[in-house]
């Protein structure tokens, strides 16, 4: 039996995680759960799992709902402090950090400071303080095992290989909604089309990150860390189908790839049970339906926060993470009909191009270059 903490369990991944739990009984117990603020969600989670304490960000009357949340015998933390607090508690095997944005970066470093496994989905931890949450992880000998479903893929090929004999990482992408859309006709999509992904349902931030492949840009810098390899031994693939969810290629010109349905719980039940694989009923890939299987380049000119992100990840030091503080703030106000679809990019090249780079290693540091990045793109919203 594994105790399970997870951090964003309101959102996509957090209650798809709670659905490999109920799955599962046998194997998994919900131990502690956190979200920014739905806090009625939260309360009927609570009933229906029991976890020893909740955290929450935002709650209106927070003494009212203690209150409640104690009639189900069940502690209640507030505040960024309160998640903090409990993604380090120590009666647990595996922290799910489902947790959306930067935002996940201090819970996951309370967890591996406290040697705790982190089954990883927000990469922007990765993203903008890799060195630091890698450094960590090895410090207090804590693993992170990837949720991300082209992460757990390359995991998944990984396994059992001498990582000197890895060629090339071949990191699928579906291509997203404007895959065959003209570069003008993208510049001026709207907040409905950009939500319509053709082949996963997810949440609002890294839905728009797959419209402008700034989530595929992430996940390249996310591998990177994760499987310690350097920006040139990763290959960007749009495969359009989102079968084969990621690749490796070996020196002796062997590939393995990792496939199945496009069904997120896949990839997080494995990270819960790993090493184990565990029998369950979701529903299985028909080979027969799926004929035909495609590949093509990515388009860096259209696609351009995908580049943006290569020249991040290449210059090192805190650049990353300006390119994702600065896309967080592009993307929720495009979401809020703030900025056209066309100007997230923009406002990330221009919030590289004017931050002064330092080195990554420390706290501080990322913590500054976020938020100097996030003041940099709300002023030239205000100015716009
Ligand atoms: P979402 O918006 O649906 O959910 C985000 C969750 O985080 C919510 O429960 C929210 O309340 C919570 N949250 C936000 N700030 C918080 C804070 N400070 N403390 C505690 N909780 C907080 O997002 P999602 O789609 O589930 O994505 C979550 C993460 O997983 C993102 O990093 C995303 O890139 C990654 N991911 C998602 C998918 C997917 O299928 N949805 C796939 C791969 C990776
Ligand atoms: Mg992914």
């Amino acid at each position: 039996m594994k105790r399970v903490t997870i951090l964003g369990s309101t959102g996509s991944i957090g209650e798809n995680s709670l659905d490999v739990a109920s799955r599962l009984p046998e194997s998994f117990t919900v131990s502690y759960l956190a979200t920014h603020s739905k806090v009625e969600t939260l309360f009927a989670q609570a009933e229906k799992f029991r976890p020893h304490a909740v955290a929450i960000v935002q709650v209106p009357d927070a003494e009212g709902w203690r209150a409640r949340f104690k009639k189900l015998g069940v502690e209640f933390l507030t505040g960024l402090a309160g998640v903090e607090e409990l993604a380090a508690r120590e009666d647990v095997d595996v922290v799910v950090n489902a947790i959306v944005g930067a935002a996940g970066l201090r819970p996951t470093l309370a967890a591996l400071k406290r040697g705790k496994t982190v089954a990883l989905a927000n990469k922007e931890t990765l993203v903008t303080a890799g060195e630091l949450v890698t450094a960590t992880a090895r410090k207090h000998g804590a693993k992170i095992i990837p949720i991300d479903s082209e992460h757990s893929a390359l995991w998944q090929c990984l396994e059992g290989e001498n990582p000197e004999t890895v060629e090339t990482i071949i990191l699928t992408a579906s291509g997203g909604p404007f895959r065959n859309r003209s570069h003008d006709e993208m510049e001026k999509a709207t907040v409905a089309e950009a939500l319509q992904h053709p082949n996963w349902s997810m949440g609002r931030k890294i839905t728009i990150d797959s419209a402008t492949l700034m989530n595929k840009g992430l996940e390249v810098i996310e591998a990177c860390w994760l499987f310690n390899v350097r920006l040139a031994k990763i290959r960007v693939l749009v495969h359009p189908q989102s079968i084969i969810h990621s690749m490796v290629e070996f020196v002796d010109g062997s590939i393995k790839a990792q496939m199945g349905t496009p069904d997120m719980r896949v990839p997080i039940q494995y990270a819960l049970s790993y090493p184990q694989r565990l029998l369950n009923d979701l529903p299985r890939l028909d080979f027969s339906r799926w004929s035909t299987l495609t590949f093509q380049e990515p388009d860096l000119e259209k696609f351009k926060c995908l580049r943006l992100a290569y020249q991040a990840i290449d210059e090192g030091g805190t650049a990353p993470t300006v390119l994702n503080a600065a896309n967080e703030v592009a993307v929720h106000a495009f979401l809020d009909e703030r900025l056209m679809f066309g100007d997230i990019p923009r406002m990330v090249d221009r919030a590289l191009q004017r931050h002064e780079n330092h080195q990554a290693a420390d706290l501080e540091n990322v913590v500054a270059a976020d938020r100097w990045a996030r003041e940099f793109v709300g002023e030239q919203l205000r100015r716009m």
